[in-house]
């Protein structure tokens, strides 16, 4: 049976907007010692301005935002849908894809005119044994044309306004706070340092950030992991207790013990305190 307080406690949180799938989660909230937290979405804003468009062998900029844009159309990642939405502000057509191909943690390959289209990270190039030169500083979304690399686009993103505030509670609540990122660990490491997050794990594929999970709990003690659930479902089931950021993707919905609805890093904090008083009402 759930004892009386386990309500007390869901109904206190919903009004927050955060929402527990079950007593169970709560408990298990209770016990967590350390804290692995997503980068986009949930320590930043998920919205990425482009800030450089580096263009190499005979494209221009335009080029290269509009094939960006044309492969990236239909992804719900949030670097796709920053760059669709600024070629839409540069009033560059989005051309139509074919055969069009996402992979997870790297970018999208398809169709554009006739040519190959490769769009993602670093390793994304070296999967398809494309030539970069040197790594980009930043967030970065590489593009080839025909195997031949094209040029790149530089992106930034913000961390949210509640970020430094969260993260510092967190620590208070002697939660250990490490950033788990699929972005490269110079896109990755400003916006960890501004948070306040001394623990960086970069450059994880979906499957490599399960892995870190499972160090972090033989380290450290149980685990949450926070994710916006681009990519992220598989560590959300597998967390000990696993939170979607944000309205988030239906399949993170279904993987998650916890729900912030309001994208609010600050909710993170909360949702553990008040785990706590609910959980010493109810003994
Ligand atoms: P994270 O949420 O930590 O960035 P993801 O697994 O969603 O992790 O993505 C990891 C990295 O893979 C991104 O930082 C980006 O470099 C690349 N990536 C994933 N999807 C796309 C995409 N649609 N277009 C371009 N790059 C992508
Ligand atoms: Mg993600």
């Amino acid at each position: 049976s759930v004892p009386l307080a386990f309500f007390s406690g869901i109904g206190t949180a919903s009004r927050q907007g955060i929402l527990f799938k079950d007593g169970a989660a709560i408990e298990a909230l209770t016990q967590i010692k350390a804290a692995a937290l997503d980068k986009t979405g949930t320590i930043t804003q998920g919205i990425f301005a482009v800030q450089e468009i580096k263009a190499g062998n005979n494209f221009t900029e335009d080029e290269i935002l509009q094939f960006c844009a044309s492969a990236e159309n239909a992804s719900s990642h949030p670097l796709a849908v920053s760059i669709v939405r600024q070629a839409k502000e540069k009033m560059l057509d989005i051309k139509p894809a074919a055969d069009i191909e996402e992979v997870s943690g790297k970018g999208v390959k398809a169709y554009i005119d006739n040519k190959k289209i490769v769009c993602g990270n670093a390793a994304f190039m070296q999967d398809h044994n494309i030539q970069i030169g040197a790594a980009a500083e930043k967030t970065a979304v590489y593009l080839a044309v025909d195997n031949q690399y094209a040029g790149c686009i530089a992106l930034g993103d913000k961390i949210k306004e509640d970020a430094v505030g969260a993260i510092a509670k967190l620590k208070q609540q002697g939660i250990s706070v490490a950033m788990l990122t699929g972005d490269s660990a110079e896109g990755a490491a400003p916006a960890a340092r501004e948070a306040g997050i001394d623990i960086i794990h970069a450059r994880l594929l979906p499957q490599e950030k399960l892995d870190i999970l499972q160090k972090i709990r033989s380290e450290k003690g149980k685990v949450l992991f926070v994710g916006d659930g681009i990519n992220d479902a598989p560590v959300l089931a597998n967390a000990d207790v696993g939170a979607a950021m944000g309205s988030g993707a239906d399949a993170a919905i279904e993987a998650a013990d916890v729900v912030f609805m309001t994208s609010r890093v600050d909710a993170i904090p909360y949702a553990l305190k008040l785990a706590k008083t609910t959980r010493s009402i109810a003994v």
